[in-house]
């Protein structure tokens, strides 16, 4: 394209959307004090390409909103002391939602993701919409009231859960753990709190957190992989969030590793969940136990009448080597998975997290060692994988920082949902 075509289109825009180039504006400041602040008005002038008198008038916009405040002030080499500008983390606050089976997890954040409460509210009925919906309501009115946030301060919701969603249409098509096709959430909720209300798959929503406020800042290629119940994925690629055609992208877990191997969730064999996921792993213990095997976990399954993960990922830990090898062997199959991952995304980082990593470093090991094992060679060597354990508590933050993601976006990109009240009226 030559240079005459493209100021000709930079100047469409500016003369025939005044407000949404100053919508952008506005969002590259405050991105620009969000993410390198605190900075001055010639700092921001300079990072930006801005002139100083545009950077005074939008600052001070956002200082008036409350967005940004004076933080005192910085050195400069003429021996001024410029006024520095940083990001009001308390400004705005949002809320996340995460569904699991039988419990609703609220977290309260600050605009800086810093979680100011949380709460998790057990529910039987989830599988029923209607019922869900009005728990999801229940649970954000008690976490704000608890929280003691000013809801005027309140600028959305965000809801993460498991299975394939339109996030655009805020719609569940399918989510096997709660039985759910095509729920329509958003809607209803809205309407009752009277906020812009988001709706996204779990692991999505943990990849934009850290997309947004954790490694994923400095590493503009990544993959979140979760281990736990299930096995699944985010993808960011040169650093924007990746969805696929109808955001059913990331389904690593489902990838058939063995095709006469064990029975997975989704109906067919073999897939890395029915592998290396937590499950996986208590099946084993018990085919273990059951053929008479030389293991501590059979007086556990006697005494407790049971056997979970945790039973096996603590006999591992005493060093009970059946353990240990069963938690090896769901590794190298998650490896093997990984160093797919590896081969087809050249990624600078894996976040591996989820409850599945508390506990039973085995696995994670095993898996770690397999990964390298069959990565394409000249691939290896640039490749971290990063355990990051969490509670449940981080699942609700991430569906939290969706919103915060949405709030911080370059407007272009934001998806077109109501309310956000960043930008220009
Ligand atoms: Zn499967």
């Amino acid at each position: 394209m030559s240079s005459s075509k493209v100021n000709r289109r930079v100047g469409l825009v500016r003369t025939g959307n005044r407000d949404l180039m100053k919508e952008i504006n506005l969002s590259i400041v405050l991105n620009l004090i969000r993410v390198q602040g605190p900075l001055s008005r010639t700092d921001i002038a300079r990072l930006s390409g801005l002139s100083v008198g545009a950077v005074s008038g939008l600052t001070g916009e956002l200082l008036a909103s409350g967005f940004i405040r004076e933080v005192g002030a910085g050195q400069s080499r003429n021996g001024r002391h410029p006024v520095l500008l940083a990001l009001n983390p308390q400004a705005g606050f949002v809320v996340g939602i995460k569904l699991t089976e039988q419990s609703i997890v609220a977290a309260v954040t600050d605009l800086e993701a810093a979680v100011v409460h949380w709460r998790l509210e057990p529910e039987n009925d989830l599988q029923n919409p209607e019922k869900a919906i009005a728990a999801i309501i229940r649970t954000v009115e008690a976490a704000l009231k608890e929280s003691a946030v000013p809801p005027s301060r309140v600028m959305g919701l965000g809801i993460a859960l498991a299975g394939v969603i339109d996030s655009q249409d805020a719609v569940c098509y399918y989510s096997p753990i709660l039985g759910w096709r095509q729920v329509q959430l958003a809607q209803p909720i809205e309407d009752r709190l009277h906020l812009p209300v988001y709706v996204e798959n779990d692991v999505n929503t943990l990849t934009m957190a850290e997309q947004w406020f954790g490694a994923g800042r400095d590493f503009p290629h990544f993959l979140m992989v979760t281990i736990g119940r299930g096995i699944g994925m985010g993808v960011v690629a040169n650093g924007q969030f990746y969805r696929g055609s109808i955001g059913g992208a990331g389904e690593f877990g489902h990838i058939t590793l063995q095709p006469d191997g064990p029975r997975c969730g989704c109906g067919k064999s073999g897939c890395v969940e029915a592998l290396a996921a937590d499950p996986a792993i208590v099946r084993m213990a018990r085919a273990a136990v059951e053929s008479g095997k030389q293991t501590i976990m059979t007086q556990e399954a006697r005494r407790t009448g049971q056997l979970t993960f945790d039973h096996v990922a603590q006999a591992a830990n005493q060093g009970d080597k059946v353990a240990q090898e069963i938690l090896a062997e769901a590794g190298r199959w998650l490896g093997l998975g990984l160093s797919h991952l590896v081969n087809l995304f050249n990624p600078q980082l894996i976040v591996l997290s989820g409850e599945g990593t508390r506990m039973g470093d085995a696995r994670i090991e095993s898996a770690r060692q397999t990964m390298q094992e069959h990565i394409f060679d000249r691939l290896d060597g640039s490749i971290d994988l990063v355990v990051k354990p969490m509670g449940e508590e981080a699942w609700a933050r991430g569906a939290a920082c969706m919103v915060l993601g949405e709030l911080f976006k370059h407007p272009i990109n934001r998806d077109h949902r109501p309310g956000l009240p960043l930008g220009v009226a």
